[in-house]
């Protein structure tokens, strides 16, 4: 499955390289092996060699060039789906909750940036979420109040305080703060060659093939060895396996345009992170080397597979919107690539134990706010892989309250 087509932004931003120094020799068992190095893996990775755990990687690609080189890296602890809605879905304690493990899990986020020797181009930015059009701003407003009232930190904007900070005008907006954007594929880079450092194996071009149960070991068939492990966690992103099905979830392509280096002032306040009301949303951030992404155009189609003259259309048109929000900046397309994007039908990640398969967990962050969930699903996961009482397990949980939405075919 090609997971994403064009020409990606973020190889060309890295300042260090991983190469794998591949063990001689396999450990003859490992604690646990991580299935899938992207982001996910190695948020997953570094959660587990810190309970002192031996860890291998088995990626089928080369790392880091799944969905992770797609990211746009904007890590907010909103998400697509409101807190106000949320609550209404599945309740106020655990919509509050989820909302506040999201909140947390920038802060780990930023705890591992702040470990690794290089700079990731983590920082601290504001949101700004606006109404994309008048009917949306009560429920803007009402989102607002449940937030503040959960001491989410945010400010409600009308019309005139948001074209005070913005060259644009828009009906309102929420305004979030401690978000952060980062440099996705810097920080994986930075962090993977920090795991291995640390005694993490890492395989690459190995592709699991399907798993078994020896001598109370799993054991994992790939195309270059066989591994043995206490437990296995599927870090696999938007890819299937034999045990998930596709019923619960929605499969896009997304489109993304990034602009070269602006040289004038942007008068772009705190250089906020910008998303909207409307479905599917535009989004906008700039990047540390002075270039805007903007994402978004999000088409019901799974395959990221595009035409070029496609891609350049799609770059136009989100050049057009850039223009549209920032009239006064002079700016030229740099590169343009479209990806696969997957997300629930629920809008919550699914993280957690197979439900038949012992020992057996997955990490699939799906959604908007994939990195906030891989870094919180790491957390729950390596509870439950040494036996720790985790009492958020089950909102995230693969097999939730509600039997229609869980993620394994019932043949698994
Ligand atoms: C266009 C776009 C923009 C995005 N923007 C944001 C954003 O701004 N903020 C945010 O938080 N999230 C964003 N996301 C989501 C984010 O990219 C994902 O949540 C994240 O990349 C998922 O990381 P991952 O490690 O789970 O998946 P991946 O990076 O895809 O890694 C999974 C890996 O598993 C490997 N694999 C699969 N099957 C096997 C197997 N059988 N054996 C071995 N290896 C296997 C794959 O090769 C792959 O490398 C965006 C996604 C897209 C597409």
């Amino acid at each position: 499955m090609k997971l994403h087509d064009g020409t990606l932004y973020w190889p060309t931003t890295l300042t260090t390289k991983f190469s794998v120094k591949s063990p001689k020799q396999v450990k003859k068992q490992y604690d646990a092996i991580v299935i899938g190095g992207g982001m996910s893996g190695c948020l997953m990775a570094y959660k587990l060699i810190k309970q002192g755990l031996t860890v291998a990687i088995i990626e089928k690609r080369e790392f880091g060039q799944g969905s992770t080189a797609a990211n746009t890296g904007l890590l907010q602890y909103s998400n697509d789906i409101m807190l106000s809605e949320l609550i209404q879905q599945i309740g106020k304690k655990e919509a509050i909750r989820f909302y506040q493990l999201c909140y947390e899990a920038l802060n780990d986020i930023e705890k591992i940036a702040n470990e690794l020797p290089e700079e990731v181009d983590f920082v601290r930015r504001p949101s700004i979420y606006y109404a994309s059009d008048d009917k949306d701003v009560n429920k803007l407003r009402t989102e607002y109040e449940t937030l503040y009232m959960n001491n989410l930190p945010c400010e409600f904007w009308d019309e005139a305080t948001l074209s005070f900070y913005m060259p644009f005008k828009k009906p309102a907006a929420i305004v979030t703060f401690q978000d952060a954007e980062i440099n996705p594929l810097k920080f994986i880079t930075s962090l993977m060659n920090y795991l291995q450092d640390q005694g993490v194996n890492f395989f690459e071009n190995t592709e699991v093939i399907k798993t078994s149960y020896e001598n109370q070991l799993v054991h994992l068939q790939t195309t270059t060895h066989l591994f043995r492990a206490k437990d296995v966690v599927y870090t696999i992103g938007y890819e299937k396996n034999q045990n998930t099905k596709k019923e619960d979830t929605v499969f896009n392509r997304s489109y993304v345009m990034v602009t070269k280096p602006i040289q004038s002032d942007t008068h772009w306040h705190d250089k906020a992170m910008i998303w909207e009301t409307k479905r599917p949303y535009l989004y906008l951030r700039t990047t540390a080397e002075g270039a805007i992404m903007i994402g978004g155009m999000d088409e019901n189609i799974s395959q990221a597979q595009v035409d070029e003259t496609v891609l350049e259309k799609c770059a136009e048109k989100l050049l057009k919107q850039t223009k549209s929000l920032f009239p006064h900046l002079e700016i030229e397309v740099d590169c343009c690539y479209a990806a696969t994007f997957a997300e629930s039908k629920d809008q919550l990640p699914f993280i957690g134990a197979h439900p038949t398969k012992p020992h057996h967990y997955y990490l699939l962050g799906y959604g908007g706010n994939g990195t906030v969930y891989s870094a919180l699903g790491s957390k729950i996961i390596s509870d439950l892989i040494v036996g720790r009482e985790n009492n958020d397990a089950h909102i995230v949980s693969p097999k939730r309250k509600d039997t229609d939405k869980h993620l394994f075919s019932s043949t698994a």
